[in-house]
């Protein structure tokens, strides 16, 4: 497991090798990762891979088996839901369908017994906040899947937790909702400045609104880092595929090119297996590029602006590139011989 620099000074949670067993099954192992004041932290990875487990151990839902929790350097390890005090949002929306809109807000609020006043005051700041104003009296019913949603949020937000929890707020709801849903997530997290542990099995989606991404397979830390870190410079193969289209190419062992081709490649001299480069940074050679990789077209998708091609390299390792149907070279033919190149820094080995 490869993880970034420790996050110093402002480091608000952080977990140390948790682990989190069902019976004899291991759904967490040895988690250790620091969450910043305000960061906007998205759990990313398959089904089953352990993100929803390791979300209700930071709300402090399931007690870890190993390991410890903690938060602004304090242990909180055995620490109830309700002294961390974090908000939570579920992949339900979990609203009480006999009361309205402002009586859901109000909920948690009155639980706190807060004064009528203050009570009123957050309820009209939240509705406003959320875009619901004109819809306080109705019930969840009365409400879409969006408006659902955002009672949920300002429910979850409206006595201002430090931690807000998020899992799949948005997999219920059509693509256009999502977007717009997920436009005024960012705003919420850049207006208030509260940090959100987010989490979601859609990698467009951890990657257009995180700080930083925790990627997990098999209940395992992958790598945590910046949305371009962990797309341009995977750790490892796992990651690279997970974040989208790669190219992976074997090293030949001998002359240390690729398919018989001498190449310059983006460690020197390290003993590594594998070249990756991400398709958009692939194109057709030019004669004077330094990197000129001999391959076949066997396929041609035409997807309007770009076509998709399907190559194969002589050592029989396949490749994708897509080819810019907006300039003036016509896409190759399947069956032609043509030569690849890119740049050494847009590859990473693997
Ligand atoms: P999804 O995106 O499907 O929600 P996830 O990454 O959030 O997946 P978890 O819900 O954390 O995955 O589950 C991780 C593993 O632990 C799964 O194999 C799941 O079946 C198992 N698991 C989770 N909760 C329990 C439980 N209470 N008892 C037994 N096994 C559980």
């Amino acid at each position: 497991m490869k993880s970034e620099a420790r996050v110093t000074d402002t480091t608000q949670i952080e977990a140390r090798s948790v682990g989190k067993k069902f019976g004899k099954f291991n759904a967490l192992r040895d988690v250790s990762l620091q969450v910043a004041n305000g960061e906007f932290l998205s759990l990313l990875g398959p089904s089953g891979s352990g993100k929803t487990t390791f979300l209700t151990l930071l709300g402090g839902y399931e007690n870890a088996t190993s390991g410890k929790l903690f938060l602004d350097g304090q242990d909180m390890t055995g620490w109830t839901a309700k002294q961390r005090g974090f908000g939570m949002v579920f992949q339900g929306y979990a609203l009480f369908p006999h009361l309205t809109v402002a009586e859901n807000i109000a909920f948690p609020l009155k639980v706190q017994k807060r004064s009528k006043s203050d009570i009123k005051d957050r309820v009209a700041r939240m509705v406003e906040m959320v875009g619901l104003s004109g819809h306080e009296g109705k019930r969840p019913r009365a409400l879409s899947g969006g408006q659902q949603q955002r009672v949920a949020l300002a429910r979850a937000l409206a006595y201002e937790p430090e931690v807000l929890l998020l899992d799949e707020p948005f997999s219920a709801l059509d693509k256009n909702l999502r977007g717009q849903m997920q436009e005024e997530l960012r705003r919420l997290h850049r207006d208030l400045g509260t940090t959100f542990v987010f989490v979601t099995h859609d990698q467009e989606e951890a990657l257009a609104l995180s700080t930083r991404i925790a990627i997990f397979n098999h209940g395992e830390l992958q790598q945590v880092g910046t949305p371009d870190t962990v797309y341009e410079r995977p750790a490892n193969r796992f990651t690279a595929e997970f974040l989208g289209d790669i190219n992976i190419l074997s090293v030949d062992d001998s002359s240390r090119g690729i398919a018989g081709t001498p190449l310059e490649l983006p460690v020197n001299a390290a003993s590594f297996e594998h070249v990756a480069i991400r398709p958009e940074h692939m194109r057709l050679a030019d004669a004077g590029d330094a990197i000129q990789l001999p391959a076949t077209v066997r396929d041609r998708v035409y997807l309007g602006s770009k076509s998709r091609l399907l190559l194969e390299t002589r050592a029989g390792e396949e490749l994708m590139l897509y080819f810019d149907n907006g300039g003036a070279l016509q896409a190759p033919e399947p069956g032609a011989d043509i030569r690849v190149t890119w740049e050494t820094g847009d590859s990473f080995a693997l």
